[in-house]
């Protein structure tokens, strides 16, 4: 409305013109005037067009130059929505590049599959998982690139929802469950995702199953084969091979008790948080009595030696004085169980740079170097027979660990096969302090 307005009263602003040249030159001036102002209004107009079209062929970023006249409230109405429009553009793009960002940094693979099957998008863990770039492979069928006969079935049939579970083409240990989700117009999303870890637990649980129901399954096989032979013998058995055998029995009842026993504080410290660090605990108290405990245990097989700084008297550890004495008496005991009579066994509390750490030495039978990376899983043993014999449950080590890290420390094993071994478990500055007050001794 307002272009048909100002371009009538342009015109009849020329008229006006023309009439007035008219009036006071001649009639001649008069259409030269009209001419002019007419070729001028054209030429106005066809300028703006030119400009118009000079944006419009021009790349985003240019701004749409103001003109005056009719066309200055179309060209600023045309500059608010092309700026409109830009920003939506930046916001848009900048959403994208949030997505494309996220799906990157997703744990699991993406794969948007078109309605024949083609890549059209991948993230990066799509990509390690397959063995794929998405710079050669976008726009080739999936089937083609990832040789599994599985894969490609499923990707025929399998919109049902169920995963499948195949071996990554690139890494082979690498276990894939793969999902398909179906969208759009035939279109599909691909999950893969790494079960491997799961896998491995799963095996851990089943496994743990399966030694433990061993591991309770001997000593009672054992406890009902006596109270069998006892009862049917009852009126026919000495008084003394009766008690003989009940000894056996308990013997063996108090192994599954320490088992169940073993099995609740590992399975406690697996649950808990990690350990107080209110509760203040004397090492040097906690050392000597470990030592005492050692040799008690070992009944005089063996030299338990003792070795404390006396400048370290009043060292404290932030943490539990219950799982820290689990876990040195544990060591000190395995060190008399795997020393040979006559051996040494040495009990250490030394200040660090970094901290300090308790340790355990002995030069008993030592441990394969092959064996010492297993040694904290647990019912490991090198040796099942010397384990048992000697009371053990094969879950010491597995608890020691456990206590170590609930208080940040570091349990670290050093062995030589027939020579000796050295178990300490380093403790970081941060879990130590000085009583102000040190204890005599
Ligand atoms: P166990 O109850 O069998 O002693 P642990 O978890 O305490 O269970 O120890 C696991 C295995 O590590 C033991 O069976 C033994 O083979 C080995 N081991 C532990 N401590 C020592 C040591 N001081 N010397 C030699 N071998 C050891």
């Amino acid at each position: 409305m307002r272009i048909w307005t100002g371009t009538a009263l342009t015109l009849a602003l020329i008229v006006l013109g023309a009439l007035l040249a008219g009036t006071l030159f001649s009639a001649t001036v008069a259409a030269i005037a009209l001419l002019a102002g007419l070729l001028g209004l054209v030429g106005y107009h066809a300028a703006c067009l030119q400009r118009l079209a000079n944006w419009s062929e021009g790349d985003d970023e240019q701004a749409l130059p103001p003109v005056r006249g009719v066309w200055g409230p179309v060209f600023q109405r045309l500059a608010r929505r092309a700026r409109a429009a830009d920003e939506e553009r930046l916001r848009l793009a900048d959403v994208l590049d949030r997505f494309r960002d996220a799906s990157h940094a997703m744990p699991d693979g993406i794969i948007y599959l078109s309605e024949r099957d083609t890549i059209e998008w991948l993230n990066q863990r799509a990509e390690e998982h397959f063995g794929l770039d998405h710079l050669h492979d976008v726009g080739v069928a999936l089937a083609g690139l990832v040789r599994s006969p599985d894969l490609a079935r499923h990707l025929e049939t399998g919109e049902s929802g169920e995963p499948l579970v195949i071996p990554s083409p690139r890494r082979p240990a690498l276990k894939l469950q793969i999902e398909l989700i179906p969208f759009g117009n035939g279109q599909k999303m691909l999950i893969s995702r790494d079960i491997s870890q799961l896998e491995k637990l799963e095996t851990m649980r089943r496994d743990f199953i399966a030694n433990v129901s061993h591991e309770l399954r001997t000593p009672l096989t054992v406890v009902s084969g006596f109270v069998e032979t006892v009862m049917d013998g009852l009126d026919d058995l000495e008084r003394e091979d009766v008690r003989r055998f009940l000894q056996m029995a308990l013997e063996q009842s108090t192994r599954m008790q320490r088992l169940i026993e073993d099995l609740l504080a590992l399975s406690a410290l697996e649950t808990g948080a990690p350990a107080p660090t209110e509760e203040r605990v004397d090492v040097h108290a906690l050392v000597r009595k470990v030592a005492e405990e050692a040799t008690l245990l070992s009944a005089g097989r063996h030299s338990v030696e003792l070795d404390l700084d006396a400048r370290d008297e009043g060292d404290l550890i932030l943490g539990s004085e219950k799982e820290l004495h689990s876990a040195f008496a544990n060591l000190a005991s395995n060190a008399v169980r795997y020393t040979p009579s006559g051996g040494r066994i040495r009990i250490v509390w030394k200040r660090s740079a970094s901290g300090a750490e308790f340790a355990v030495e002995d030069n008993g039978i030592g441990i394969d170097p092959a064996h010492i990376g297993r040694l904290t899983e647990r019912f490991f043993r090198v040796d099942r027979g010397r384990s048992r014999e000697t009371g053990g449950t094969g879950l010491g080590l597995a608890i020691v660990k456990h206590i170590a890290s609930r208080h940040q420390a570091v349990l670290s094993i050093e062995s030589e096969p027939g020579r000796g071994s050295r178990f300490s478990i380093v403790f970081p500055g941060s879990r130590l302090r000085r009583s102000r007050t040190p204890p005599r001794s």
